[in-house]
C-alpha cells in the first residue's frame, strides 16, 4: 500500500478522481497537505449503483465469508498501522498515543465484530407449526463520519454493516478524509468490487446520501443539529437511521476522593483527544468539601501536560482539528471572559500560534446556566462546579438535552452506584471512564442519538426482521387462513 500524497475515492473496486478537489490541512501547522476529490452527484450515483450491484452476491454470503472479509480489512490496517498512525496525526492532530489507540483499536474492533452473527430465532417449532425470525440485510448503507475519530468511527459502521450482509458507502468528514480514502484504496485488493466504497466531499455530499433512493440506511455520527437534518431528509425515503450525536457528559466527584490521586483521571476524562470527544467530561461536579483541593491538583497536573504538534515527542494534547471548530471554541473563551468567570488555568488563546492550538482551560464554578456549562464546546475548556446535596447534583447532571455518557467517582461504592443509576445517559462509568467494547452497546439517550452501535443490538440495526411461519399440517381448502398464536 502506497501512502503517498495522492488520494482517490474507491468506487466499484476502482480508484476514482472527481472534477473538483478539496484541500486537507495539518491542524498543527495550518498548511495544506493534500487535495482530495470533491465528489459530484454523478460520483455518488456511481457508488450507489456499484454497491447495489455488489449487494446481490454479498447478501448471499455466509457469516464465515463475511468474517473473512472483515478480518482482511483488519489485516490491511494492521499491516500499514504505522503509516495510518502517522497520517492520522497529520490530518487529525492527535498525538501518537491517541493515534495508536485509534488505529490498533480499529483492528481489534473489526476482528471482534467479525465474530458476531445473528442466527435465525426459532419462535415455535411444534408438530404442526414452525415460526422463525431471520435477520436479513437492509441493502446499501451510507456511513457519515465526523472528524474526531475518523478511522474508528468508520470501522464501527463498516464492520457491522458488512457482517450483516450489507454493502457500504463511507463518507469521511471533509476535515479528515485522508485515512479513510487510503483505507478504501487498500481494501480494493481484499474485498469484492462495490462492497466497500469511499466517497469524499463536503456536507452537501452527506445531504445527497440522506435523500438518495438507492441508499437504505444512514449510519451517522456527528452534531445533534446535523443529526436532526439527517433524520428529516432520510424521512423522504423512510431510511433506517442510527444517529450517534453530541453530548454534555457530567462527572460527579464525591467528598471522599483523594484529590491528588484522582486529578490525572479527571484530567483525561475531560481532555482525551484534546476534548474533541463526544464522551469527554464536559461538566465536572465536585463536592464542596474537596472542591478547592481537587481544583488545585487538577491545575497542577494540567500544567505537566504539553499542548503542541502531535508529531513531536512529549505532546499530550494536539491542536483543534479545524478552523471553524477553533473559532467556535474561541467563542467560549470570549463568553467566559465577557461574563467575568474566573479561569483557574489558561483562558487566553494565542492567535499567532503556528497551529490551531488552545491552552487547557479550567473555569472556576461558573453559573449553571452559562454557555460553558449548558453547551458542548468540544474543545479543552472545562467548567468545574460545586455541589453539596446529592439529589440536587443528580438533577443538575440530568438537566440537559443530552444523554450520551456520565461518570461518578468516589470511594463509597454504594453511593457511586446509587448516583450512577439515576443518571440519564447511554453509558454511565463508575470510577472509570471511556471503557468501550465491541460487545457493549453504545448510544445516546434524549438528543444524543437514536439507536446504538456495537454489540448484537448494534448489529441488529443493520438488518430487517423477516418472520417466516410454516403450517406443517395444512389441509388446503379447509378452515380459516387466520389463527391466533
Ligand atoms: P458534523 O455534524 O458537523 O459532521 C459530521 C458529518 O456529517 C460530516 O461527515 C459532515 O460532512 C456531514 N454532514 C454535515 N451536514 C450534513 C447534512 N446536512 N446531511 C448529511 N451529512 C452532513 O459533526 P463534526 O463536527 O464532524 O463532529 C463533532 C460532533 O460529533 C460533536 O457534536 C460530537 O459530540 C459528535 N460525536 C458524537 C459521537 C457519538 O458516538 N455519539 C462520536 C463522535 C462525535
Amino acid at each position: 500500500m502506497d501512502f503517498n500524497d495522492r488520494y482517490s475515492m474507491t468506487i466499484d473496486g476502482k480508484s476514482m478522481s472527481s472534477q473538483g478537489t478539496l484541500p486537507a490541512y495539518n491542524p498543527a501547522t495550518r498548511s495544506v497537505i493534500a487535495q482530495v476529490p470533491d465528489a459530484t452527484q454523478e460520483n455518488l450515483n456511481q457508488a450507489v449503483d456499484a454497491a447495489r450491484k455488489a449487494f446481490r452476491a454479498w447478501s448471499g454470503t455466509t457469516p464465515a465469508e463475511r468474517a473473512r472479509a472483515v478480518n482482511a480489512i483488519a489485516d490491511v490496517i494492521e499491516k500499514n498501522a504505522d503509516a495510518f498512525m502517522a497520517l492520522l496525526t497529520r490530518e487529525q492532530g492527535k498525538p501518537h498515543a491517541g493515534a495508536e489507540w485509534e488505529v490498533l483499536g480499529s483492528v481489534y474492533w473489526l476482528r471482534e465484530i467479525a465474530k458476531q452473527s445473528l442466527p435465525a430465532e426459532v419462535i415455535q417449532d411444534s408438530d404442526d407449526r414452525r415460526v422463525i425470525t431471520q435477520f436479513t440485510p437492509l441493502g446499501v448503507v451510507g456511513a457519515i463520519v465526523p472528524w474526531n475519530f475518523p478511522i474508528l468511527l468508520a470501522v464501527w459502521k463498516i464492520a457491522p454493516a458488512l457482517m450483516a450482509g450489507n454493502t457500504i458507502i463511507v463518507k469521511p468528514s471533509p476535515f479528515t478524509p485522508l485515512c479513510t480514502l487510503k483505507l478504501g484504496e487498500a481494501c480494493k485488493e481484499v474485498l469484492p468490487a462495490g462492497v466497500f466504497n469511499v466517497v469524499s466531499g463536503g456536507d452537501e455530499l452527506g445531504k445527497w446520501m440522506t435523500t438518495h433512493e438507492g441508499i437504505d440506511k444512514i449510519a451517522f455520527t456527528g452534531h445533534t443539529e446535523t443529526g436532526k437534518a439527517v433524520m428529516r431528509s432520510a424521512a423522504g425515503t423512510l431510511k433506517r437511521i442510527t444517529l450517534e450525536l453530541g453530548g454534555n457528559d457530567p462527572a460527579i466527584v464525591l467528598a471522599d476522593v483523594d484529590a491528588k490521586a484522582i486529578a490525572p483521571m479527571l484530567f483525561w476524562a475531560a481532555f482525551q483527544n484534546n476534548a474533541q470527544f463526544c464522551n469527554a467530561t464536559k461538566r465536572l461536579y465536585v463536592h464542596e468539601n474537596v472542591y478547592d483541593e481537587v481544583l488545585r491538583e487538577l491545575v497542577a497536573f494540567s500544567k505537566t501536560q504539553k499542548v503542541g504538534d502531535g508529531a513531536e515527542a512529549g505532546t499530550a494534547l494536539g491542536p483543534i482539528q479545524n478552523l471553524p471548530q477553533y473559532e467556535k471554541v474561541a467563542e467560549y473563551f470570549d463568553d467566559c471572559e465577557k461574563n467575568g468567570y474566573r479561569f483557574a488555568l489558561g483562558g487566553k488563546i494565542d492567535r499567532n500560534a503556528k497551529g490551531w492550538f488552545v491552552p487547557v482551560t479550567l473555569v472556576d464554578n461558573p453559573p449553571e446556566n452559562s454557555r460553558i456549562v449548558a453547551e458542548e464546546p468540544f474543545g479543552p475548556i472545562l467548567p468545574i462546579l460545586k455541589w453539596k446535596d446529592e439529589a440536587d447534583v443528580i438533577r443538575r447532571a440530568n438537566d440537559t438535552i443530552y444523554g450520551l455518557g456520565a461518570s461518578v467517582w468516589g470511594k463509597d461504592l454504594a453511593a457511586v452506584q446509587r448516583i450512577g443509576e439515576r443518571l440519564d445517559a447511554g453509558t454511565v462509568w463508575l470510577n472509570e471512564i471511556h471503557q468501550y467494547a465491541p460487545g457493549q452497546a453504545f448510544g445516546g439517550h434524549k438528543q444524543s442519538g437514536i439507536g446504538c452501535e456495537n454489540s448484537l443490538h448494534g448489529l441488529m440495526e443493520y438488518t430487517n426482521w423477516r418472520t417466516i411461519t410454516l403450517n406443517k399440517k395444512v389441509e388446503f381448502g379447509r378452515g380459516s387462513v387466520t389463527r391466533a398464536a
